[in-house]
């Protein structure tokens, strides 16, 4: 069995090579070639700490196996991540164990990946302006990203701690791609941007419709339980709706199921997942005044896929450490 640690992962998969595995993985998706159960989640009692396992099957791939990982948000600026585990690859025909992989490093990526693909499909393509809300690991890894599919301009950063989000700058000052700020306020940041990443901790709305301008397009990612959202119910309300699941969305999704609560949308208005628009079953960004949003969730088949690729990589370039158990 081979062991994958987080400097295996983050040498063998770059950004660009991600994108196209996410989108590999969501146009399976699409086709049912995945057996995907909803995850369980346990949650920490007295705490907002939880741990998820996330199982899949791919006939395609072929893939059988799961993520497990905690969700420890105190974690943040200490030693330790807000996020640890591993993904567990099984051989899809004989059972056996083929890989652990540091679970850390591959959600950070595949996350950003996926809101890749996403703005991709669904933001203007003359988006020049980026927001990013929060400043930890989805953060750095989202302007990655973004970066990768649209030539953005300015990158305006918000987080909780201002602190934190000049720090944040500070580490991208030598960049040329990009000018970057701080933001004094998620409005501020907000107001002007042709896509926004939400990609905070936050358990109420950082992200408010009335500072939304038209034609934005939102990836929504720091939210993943029924409870939970990053979005005011205005900014769903008058965006055009897509998914990674639609299951899972309307299972886990705070940022959809709140509005849906409140009355203020049903769940058709769900267009589609990003499954079928790399499909092209359903129809994406109709004007260029739209505001499109993306919900994501993230699903073990995009962990799973990104797993038999480093399997594969490694195995060509002689990474990781084999062990039997
Ligand atoms: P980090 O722990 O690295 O960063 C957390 C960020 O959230 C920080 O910027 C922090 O800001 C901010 N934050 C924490 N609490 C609040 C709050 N109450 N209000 C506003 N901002 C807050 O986490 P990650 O970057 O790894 O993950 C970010 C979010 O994305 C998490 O909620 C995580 O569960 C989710 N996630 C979603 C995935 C998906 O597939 N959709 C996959 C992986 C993660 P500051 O530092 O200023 O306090």
């Amino acid at each position: 069995m081979l062991v994958l640690g987080r400097s295996d992962v983050e040498r063998l998969l770059s950004m660009p090579a991600c994108i196209g595995l996410m989108e590999e993985a969501l146009a399976s998706l699409a086709r049912s070639d995945v057996i995907l159960p909803l995850r369980p989640v346990i949650r920490v009692p007295d705490s907002t700490n939880a741990f998820a396992v996330m199982p899949a099957y791919s006939r395609a791939l072929p893939a059988l196996g799961a993520k497990l990982i905690s969700v420890f948000p105190a974690n943040h600026g200490t030693d330790l991540d807000s996020h640890q585990g591993i993904v567990a690859l099984f051989d899809a025909e004989r059972g056996n164990l083929s890989a652990i992989i540091d679970a850390v490093s591959i959600t950070a990526i595949r996350t950003a990946a996926v809101s890749a693909v996403a703005t991709k499909l669904l933001a203007r393509e003359n988006a020049r302006r980026l927001a990013i809300l929060g400043s930890g690991v989805q953060a750095r890894t989202h302007v990655e990203a973004m970066l990768a599919v649209r030539p953005f301009e300015s990158v305006k950063i918000w987080s909780r701690h201002m602190e934190h989000a000049r720090r944040f700058v500070e580490t991208f000052g030598a960049d040329e791609r990009a000018v970057f700020r701080v933001a004094a306020t998620a409005d501020d940041a907000v107001r002007g941007a042709d896509v926004i990443c939400t990609v905070t901790a936050a358990r109420e709305p950082v992200l408010h419709g009335a500072a939304l301008q038209p034609g934005a397009h939102i990836n929504a990612v720091g939210a993943s339980l029924p409870t939970t959202r990053e979005l005011d119910t205005a900014a769903v309300a008058m965006s055009r709706i897509f998914v990674d699941r639609r299951e899972s969305a309307l299972n886990e999704a705070g940022d959809l199921l709140i509005p849906i609560s409140e009355g203020a949308i049903t769940a058709d208005a769900i267009c589609g997942e990003i499954g079928d628009l790399l499909a092209r079953s359903a129809p994406g960004r109709s004007s260029p005044t739209e505001i499109t949003l993306f919900k994501s969730l993230g699903l073990a088949i995009e962990d799973l896929a990104t797993a038999m690729y480093l399997r594969r990589e490694a195995e060509r370039d002689g990474s990781g450490t084999w062990i039997e158990l």
